[in-house]
C-alpha cells in the first residue's frame, strides 16, 4: 500500500532502538525524511546510518534526553516544519506503590507525559497552519489494563491519554490527527530487562521468565518492532485522516476485554 507520505518530514523521539526505531524504520521505508533522537550519540549515529543506507532518506540525529527542556528544544529546532511526530521515551522502572517518592513521580511525568505534551505543543501550530499533520504517541497496554509493578508508568501514561483525548478533538478540524499506540509485550531491550527482573525475583532463568510471559499472550509470542512500526506508519499515512484520538492496542490479544 502506498502510504502517500513520501517526502514528508518526521521527528521520531527515542528512536535508536526498540519500538521507536521500528517506527523510524517504517516511516523511512515510506520515503519520509527523519530527525531521530536518543541519549546515546553512538547508537543513534549507527541507527541513522543504517536507515540512510537502507531507505535512501535524509536522517538528522539529535542526541539528548527527551525528558529535558533542552532535549525537547534541540529536537524541535532540528525538526522545524515537521509533518509527523512520534513521541516516545524509556519507560519508568518497576517497583512497589509504597516506595515511590514525589521525585520518582516527577521523573515519570517528565518522560512519559510532559515531554510528549511539550513536543506536541511545539509542532501543532505549524501543522495546523499547513493543514496537515500526524502525531503518534507510544504509550502502553497499561493504559487499558494496569500492570501493578509499573505504577509510575500507569499513572504518567493515564495523564497523557487524557490530554490526547481532548486535544486530538481540538486539532482534527485542521487535518491534524493525534492517536496513541499501546504496545503489549514486544521483543526489545525493555522486554529483556523486565524478563531479567522476573528471573531474579522468582529464581528462574530469563528463558523461563520469557516462556512464562509468552504463555499469557493469546498469540503466544512477543510482538516485533517491525509490526509496531508498520502500524505507526499507517497512522501517519494519508489513509488515517479519519482516525482521531484513538488508543490502539498492539498486544497479541494480551488485554482480555471485549471492547
Ligand atoms: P528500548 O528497546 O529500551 O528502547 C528505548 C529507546 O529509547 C532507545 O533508543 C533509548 O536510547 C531511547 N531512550 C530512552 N530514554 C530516553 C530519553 N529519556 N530520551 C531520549 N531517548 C531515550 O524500549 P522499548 O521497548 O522500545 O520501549 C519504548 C517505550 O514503549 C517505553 O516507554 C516502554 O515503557 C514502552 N513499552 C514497551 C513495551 C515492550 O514490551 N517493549 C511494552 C509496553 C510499553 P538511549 O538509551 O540511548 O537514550
Amino acid at each position: 500500500m502506498d502510504l502517500g507520505i513520501t517526502g514528508k518530514r518526521a521527528i521520531v523521539c527515542a528512536a535508536s532502538k526498540g519500538l521507536g526505531r521500528g517506527c523510524a524504520e517504517a516511516l523511512a521505508a515510506a520515503g519520509v525524511d527523519l530527525v531521530i533522537n536518543a541519549r546515546t550519540q553512538e547508537t543513534l549515529e549507527t541507527t541513522a546510518e543504517e536507515l540512510r543506507t537502507t531507505h535512501g532518506v535524509s536522517v538528522t540525529v539529535v542526541a539528548g534526553d527527551i525528558a529535558t527542556e533542552a532535549g525537547q528544544e534541540a529536537l524541535l529546532k532540528a525538526g522545524e516544519g515537521a509533518d509527523i511526530l512520534v513521541n516516545n521515551a524509556g519507560g519508568p522502572p518497576p517497583g512497589m506503590w509504597s516506595e515511590w517518592t514525589r521525585d520518582d513521580f516527577i521523573k515519570a511525568l517528565d518522560a512519559n507525559m510532559l515531554a510528549p505534551i511539550a513536543m506536541m505543543k511545539g509542532v501543532l501550530p505549524g501543522m495546523i497552519d499547513r493543514g496537515w499533520g500526524r502525531v503518534v504517541n507510544i504509550t502502553s497496554q497499561s493504559v487499558k489494563a494496569p500492570i501493578p509493578v509499573l505504577g509510575l508508568s500507569n499513572s504518567a501514561r493515564a495523564g497523557l491519554t487524557g490530554y490526547v483525548a481532548g486535544t486530538s478533538r481540538q486539532v482534527a478540524q485542521h487535518g491534524v490527527n493525534i492517536n496513541n499506540l499501546l504496545p503489549g509485550i514486544h521483543a526489545t531491550d525493555r522486554a529483556i530487562a523486565l524478563d531479567g527482573g522476573v528471573s531474579k525475583q522468582q529464581g528462574i532463568s530469563v528463558e523461563q521468565a520469557k516462556a512464562q510471559r509468552e504463555a499469557t499472550i493469546p498469540a503466544r509470542r512477543y510482538g516485533t518492532a517491525a509490526e509496531f512500526g508498520a502500524m505507526c506508519a499507517f497512522l501517519c499515512s494519508q489513509h488515517a485522516g479519519f482516525i482521531v484520538g484513538q488508543n490502539i492496542l498492539l498486544d497479541g490479544g494480551g488485554v482480555n476485554s471485549t471492547l
